[in-house]
């Protein structure tokens, strides 16, 4: 598979470019895991960061992966540049690309934006999250989390909780989870779905209580109140008592299921604080497995030299860390 850039899920062709993907980030799950967690890989490619919005794990695990990968990083952040002073993401980005760089990492408020900034410069373009639009590699950190813990996502019951509308992480693990043959159920108050939910390959529950005992997957998402323009909910207290993981519906979930969220998690909201703590919660293995899948992207996009590969197992071996 090759792709000049990732700003959809649907980039990946399916199924078995997400398998791909998922393959590849084993190996680099292994290379994460030595003493000295690095390979030469990407040596003399430079990464760049462009942030117009705030992250902790997604932009720090990007930079941990192009270093493992050694590759060259720089980083931008609009509080602290001339974008203060007036200047466009159009000129922003066509600067960044003058100094030489060969991916450029883009998180923005406005659903598209990477999509814009893909259509102005050669570099390769990764969507870190695009407004309420998509996130692609937090998708595929999911999917790998989902794997690790449970074997495949084939078959599997995965119940998404909570503020759906303004979630892009929601619009990807859809695509994804039901392109690997997962069943996705989105489980909300009618004010926390999107409008319209045509062509989405979901079933929707307003009961929490119903669906759980059912789940193999939980995974809850925050209320994203910076992107709420209006009064969704009566209280977030009421929220919290009907969507909210308490402690005494997780010891309703079957033996095996998996509790996820994407972070940054509001303790006592959408999950009891002690129940991300529970052996069942993946949240931290997520965070984990975020580098070595951000590794296998970035590899994917720019390591494979002037013979594109076909297959993940070629391009493990051209990383030379099989
Ligand atoms: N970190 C995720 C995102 O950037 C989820 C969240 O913010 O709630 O979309």
């Amino acid at each position: 598979m090759t792709i000049a850039d990732l700003l959809s899920i649907d980039d990946l062709g399916g199924a078995d470019g997400i398998e791909d993907v998922l393959r590849l980030t084993d190996s680099f799950v292994e290379v994460t895991e030595r003493s000295i967690p690095r390979v030469p890989a990407l040596r003399g490619k430079t990464v760049a960061s462009l942030f117009y919005e705030d992250s902790t794990r997604t932009r720090m695990s990007f930079e941990t992966a192009a270093k493992r990968l050694s590759a060259d990083t720089m980083s931008f952040s609009v509080a602290s540049s001339s974008v203060k002073k007036g200047e466009s993401l159009r000129d922003t980005a066509l600067t960044i690309e003058a100094m030489g760089v060969d991916a450029i990492v883009v998180r923005h408020s406005s659903s598209g934006a990477p999509h814009r900034v893909a259509g102005w410069v050669d570099a390769a373009v990764v969507n870190a999250g695009d407004g309420w639009h998509e996130h692609p590699t937090q998708a595929l950190l999911d999917c790998y989390t989902i794997r690790q813990r449970l074997g495949g996502l084939g078959g599997l019951h995965i119940m998404i909780v909570g503020d759906v509308k303004h979630s892009r992480v929601a619009r990807s693990d859809v695509a994804a989870f039901s392109a690997l043959g997962a069943e996705v159920t989105l489980v909300a108050p009618p004010t926390l779905l999107p409008p319209s939910l045509e062509g989405w390959p979901v079933r929707v529950s307003h009961d929490l209580d119903t669906v759980l005992p059912g789940a193999d997957v939980v995974y809850l998402l925050r209320m994203q109140q910076e992107r709420m323009t209006e009064a969704l909910l009566p209280t977030l207290r009421e929220y919290t008592t009907r969507y909210g993981l308490s402690r005494r519906r997780a010891e309703r979930l079957g033996a095996g299921a998996v509790v996820m969220h994407p972070g940054p998690m509001n303790r006592g909201v959408e999950i009891a604080p002690e129940v991300a703590d529970l052996p069942q919660a993946a949240i931290i293995d997520q965070v984990r497995n975020g580098v070595a899948v951000r590794m296998a992207v970035l590899y994917l996009l720019l390591g494979s030299g002037p013979e594109k590969v076909p297959t993940a197992e070629r391009l493990v071996e051209q990383a030379g860390v099989a």
